[in-house]
């Protein structure tokens, strides 16, 4: 109904820009290099337990006391874990067996894709 009244060439060129502007917003943001924007890694214990909570989030049931990691939502870390995530990710989760350890990892990460 609605759609028959834009239907034909005029509406069909709309939808197309429409779809190239969202493919351009999303190479902005999910850009794991981009210089514009830095990347804010943080050292945090190794979470066990992961499960899916009612909203679909991911959730854990504790921590590791001796292993760290380090998470980096601007390299593409979706939380959850490690095994589902890219290598890059995986690489820098570790897991590291000290505390100091994971926030040098963390501290040297953030200084490479410091913001330009
Ligand atoms: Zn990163």
């Amino acid at each position: 109904m609605m759609q028959g009244m834009v239907a034909g060439d005029f509406g069909g060129k709309l939808g197309l820009e429409y779809v190239e502007g969202l493919v351009t917003d999303a190479m902005k943001t999910d850009a794991p290099h981009d210089p514009d924007r830095g990347h804010y890694p943080y050292a945090r214990q190794v979470r066990t337990g992961w499960h899916r909570d009612a909203a679909g989030a991911w959730a854990h049931d504790g921590v590791d006391d001796h292993l760290w990691e380090v998470f980096c939502q601007q390299c593409g870390d979706t939380d959850g874990p490690a095994e589902n995530q890219n290598p890059a990710v995986r690489q820098l989760r570790g897991p590291y067996r000290h505390k100091h350890t994971a926030e040098h990892v963390a501290n040297e990460h953030f200084k490479a894709f410091r913001a330009s």
